[in-house]
């Protein structure tokens, strides 16, 4: 690893202007920026650090509105048994996201930002990756491994999945992320956070040099209540998922009046599935309607000849999800 400074600012305003500078990387928890300095794929020439700064952790859980700090630890929300019981879907996410060690230290605003687990990405030995070295090329597409890539947002320049869980119910539910930056704060809706690689994947986020997440945020719904997120990989424990949804949804007696599904480790982005929520609406929620959601959210899949396994898997995810939440409905 490279020699680098560490700041250490004591209010938002002088965090945003130090990030702003060129080499400059904010750092809150450090389970994927040290990761990153470690192989050699990340060069900091300033870390700036969030952990002096006062009033980003800590989360509500309001009648009307979630609010979660973006310093608040995977691990504080995941146990929280109101966020268990509002939003069960969110928990479950943050549950099945990490290890419990980095649940303890990994922030919410980190998760959200994390980088793709692409391999060539994550081994400075390939020199081909347009996303860690713009125009110059991708491993993966050139005949590489792409076992675990998108197969939905992708583009002629990179086919890399965004790896996070916790994305997938934020994005489905209608999140908003609130930011600081140098010259001033903004509210960006959670879904328009993340970009689709294009012809730039090096450009992951809406984010200016410097912004700062510092809150996320959700409208509460009657769906939330009935959520989960079904998360589909090779092992247990520990692992990114080859597939996974968030879903949630509200019945009007036999029928589906509101109905949310995110999809996680299939896409370059966190992706609403919004054919298949509209394919459910006004209908009952059965095995068939289930699985016919499913199909509809891989229409448009565009799978590379390693990873054409998720169109199947990620419809059954979904219909699983779907049914699981049915389950617990009739529970109730
Ligand atoms: Fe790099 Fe994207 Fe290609 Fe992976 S898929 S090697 S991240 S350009």
């Amino acid at each position: 690893m490279k020699n680098f400074a560490y700041a250490r600012p004591a209010s938002l305003r002088d965090a945003a202007e130090a990030a702003a500078a060129d080499g400059a990387h904010v750092v809150a928890g450090g389970t994927t920026m040290v990761d990153l300095m470690k192989i050699g794929v990340l060069e900091a020439e300033t870390l700036v650090s969030l952990s002096g700064l006062s009033g980003l952790s800590g989360h509500e859980v309001g009648a009307e509105r979630l609010r979660f700090g973006a310093l608040s630890t995977m691990a504080a929300v995941a146990d929280d048994p109101k966020v268990v019981q509002a939003f069960p879907a969110l928990s479950e996410a943050l549950w099945k996201a990490a290890s419990p060690q980095l649940r303890n230290v990994a922030t919410l605003g980190g998760n959200i930002l994390q980088r793709t687990r692409c391999p060539y990405f994550r081994d400075a030995a390939y020199s081909q990756c347009n996303k860690r070295s713009p125009g110059s090329g991708c491993a993966a597409l050139d005949g590489g491994e792409t076992t675990l890539h998108a197969i939905l947002g992708g583009s002629n320049a990179c086919a890399a999945m965004y790896p996070g869980d916790f994305a997938q119910a934020l994005v489905a539910f209608d999140a908003e992320v609130r930011t600081q930056g140098a010259d001033g704060g903004r509210t960006i809706p959670f879904a328009k956070l993340h970009v689709r690689p294009g012809d730039r994947p090096e450009v992951e986020t809406v984010l200016k040099p410097g912004e700062i997440v510092t809150e996320i945020s959700l409208a509460v719904i009657p769906a939330m209540a009935n959520s989960h997120y079904l998360k589909a990989r090779d092992r247990e424990s520990y692992a990114f998922a080859a597939a996974s949804a968030a879903v949630g949804v509200e019945m009007d007696g036999d029928a589906v009046r509101d109905v949310r599904i995110g999809l996680g480790g299939v896409a370059s982005t966190p992706w609403r599935a919004t054919a298949a929520e509209a394919s459910l609406k006004g209908k009952p929620l059965t095995e068939e309607t289930a699985r016919a959601a499913g199909r509809i959210a891989f229409e448009d899949a565009e799978p590379l000849e390693g990873s054409a396994y998720k169109i199947a898997l990620g419809a059954d995810v979904v219909a699983g999800a779907l049914m699981q939440v049915k389950s617990r409905m009739g529970a109730k």
